[in-house]
C-alpha cells in the first residue's frame, strides 16, 4: 500500500466490533487477567497500552522499523534512546544539532559518563578523526535545523557499520513520508512528533523506531523502565495529525521553495538555507534520499538590525519557537532554540545574529509573501529615519 493510504486509515480499523472508523481512546492503566499466568497483551498502561499501541504499530510500519516507541516528547524519546549507552561511551553527533539535544548530551549525559563529538557527520575525514575506542553510535540530523545541512544517510551509516557503531537518525524534519532512514541503513530513528507528525502545533510527543530485535526488545525494556510514555488522548490526537500528514508536507514543500525564491531575490537578504534551491550544496544528496523536502528554511539578512523590526512586524507569521505546523512561525535560532549552544560552536556553523529560521505553514504563499514584504519595509524605513 502506499505512504498515503496507510496514513489516511492510521486506527481506522481496530475496533471491528463497533467497525469505530476512529481509533478509540483506551483511558484505562489496568487490565484484567483472563487466567493466573494469561494476559490479554496488555497488563499496566506504561508497558503497553491499546490506543498508544496503534500509533507505534502504524510509526514501525511508516519507517521501515520493527518496534516503535511513542513517548511523551521528542526529548523523552532521544533520552530513551541515550539510556541504551553506558558510562564510558561515547557517540559521534551532527555539528548543527538540536539545541534541546545538545543540551541533554551536556548537562545530562555527560554526569552520567556518556560522552559526545560535534562533527559535519557528511564528512567521511570528520568522522574518523572523532572515532575513539569507546565510541558506540552515530546520532546524525538530516537536514540539520536551522543550517539545513545534508548527510548521505546511506555513506554515513555504511561507515558506522563498518566501525560497528549503532547508527540513530533524527528524521523530524523529514517524516517517514520524504525519508526513511532505516532503509539506508540507520538502526534506530527518533521524531519529536510535536513538529510534522502531530502538524498543529497542540500535542507534544515524541517517537522512536527500532529495526532489529535484539535492539527492538532493549528498546522496549528502556521505555517501560523510564517511563516517558505517551498517554491515550495525546496517542490518539496524533494519529489524527498524522492521517494527513502526506496531503501537509506538500504544501508546506510547495510553499517553501516559493518563498525561498523569493527571499534569495530580496535585496536585504544575504543568503537563504534551503536544500530545495539548486545552489545549496546539499541539494543533490537531498535529492537523491528523499523524496521531497521539508518547510522549513533559514535566511541571512544582510544587516543584523532588521532582525528586530521584522521580527515585530510580521503579523501572518507569528514570532514563536518550534516548527512543522500548519501555522507559519519564524524563529530566531540565535537567542531562541540554539541559546544553550556555545557561542563560538554556534558561530563556527553559522547560527549568527543575522540568521531567521522560517517554519512555513500551510496558509496561501501569496500572504505569507505579502506578509514579509510588508515586514521587511517596515524594517527598511525603520532603519532610514
Ligand atoms: C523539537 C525537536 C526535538 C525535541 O522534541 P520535543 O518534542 O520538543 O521534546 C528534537 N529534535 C528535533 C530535530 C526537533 O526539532
Amino acid at each position: 500500500m502506499k505512504m498515503e493510504s496507510q496514513l489516511a486509515q492510521i486506527g481506522s480499523q481496530v475496533d471491528p466490533e463497533t467497525g469505530a472508523v476512529s481509533c478509540p481512546v483506551y483511558q484505562a492503566t489496568a487490565f484484567r487477567h483472563p487466567k493466573l499466568g494469561q494476559s490479554t497483551g496488555f497488563d499496566y498502561s506504561r508497558t503497553k497500552s491499546p490506543t498508544r499501541a496503534v500509533l507505534e504499530e502504524a510509526t514501525a510500519q511508516l519507517e521501515k522499523g520493527d518496534a516503535g516507541f511513542a513517548c511523551s516528547s521528542g526529548m523523552a524519546a532521544l533520552q530513551t534512546v541515550f539510556a541504551y549507552f553506558s558510562q564510558g561511551d561515547h557517540l559521534i553527533v551532527s555539528l548543527d544539532l538540536y539545541g534541546g539535544t545538545y543540551r541533554l548530551l551536556e548537562r545530562i549525559m555527560s554526569r552520567f559518563g556518556v560522552s559526545a563529538s560535534y562533527v559535519d557527520t557528511n564528512d567521511i575525514d570528520d568522522m574518523t578523526a572523532a572515532l575513539q575506542v569507546n565510541t558506540r553510535a552515530l546520532l546524525i540530523e538530516t537536514p540539520t535545523n536551522p543550517l539545513m545541512m545534508i548527510t548521505d544517510l546511506e555513506r554515513a551509516c555504511s561507515w558506522a557499520k563498518s566501525k560497528g557503531l549503532l547508527s540513530i537518525v533524527d528524521n523530524t524534519l523529514l517524516t517517514p513520508y520524504l525519508q526513511r532512514p532505516i532503509e539506508l541503513g540507520a538502526d534506530i530513528v527518533v521524531h519529536s512528533a510535536t513538529k510534522y507528525l502531530g502538524g498543529h502545533n497542540d500535542v507534544l510527543a515524541g517517537l522512536i523506531v527500532t529495526k532489529g530485535e535484539e535492539l527492538s526488545s532493549e528498546m522496549a525494556i528502556l521505555h517501560n523502565s523510564i517511563g516517558a510514555v505517551l498517554g491515550p488522548q495525546d496517542s490518539w490526537l496524533l494519529m489524527r495529525g498524522m492521517k494527513t500528514l502526506a496531503l501537509r508536507m506538500e504544501r508546506h514543500e510547495y510553499n517553501a521553495t516559493t518563498i525561498a525564491e523569493y527571499l534569495l531575490e530580496h535585496p536585504a537578504v544575504e543568503d537563504v538555507y534551503y536544500p530545495a534551491l539548486p545552489h545549496h550544496p546539499g541539494h543533490d544528496i537531498q535529492k537523491r534520499q528523499a523524496s521531497g523536502n521539508t518547510g522549513i528554511f533559514s535566511f541571512r539578512l544582510k544587516d543584523a538590525r532588521y532582525v528586530e523590526p521584522v521580527l515585530c512586524h510580521i503579523r501572518l507569521i507569528a514570532f514563536a519557537e518550534s516548527l512543522g505546523g500548519v501555522e507559519s512561525l519564524m524563529t530566531y535560532p540565535a537567542v531562541q532554540t540554539h541559546a544553550d549552544i556555545p557561542e563560538e560552536i554556534r558561530r563556527a556553523v553559522g547560527v549568527d545574529d543575522r540568521l531567521l529560521r522560517f517554519s512555513v505553514g500551510i496558509e496561501h504563499a501569496d500572504d505569507l509573501i505579502a506578509d514579509l514584504e510588508q515586514a521587511l519595509e517596515a524594517a527598511r524605513l525603520e532603519l532610514e529615519q
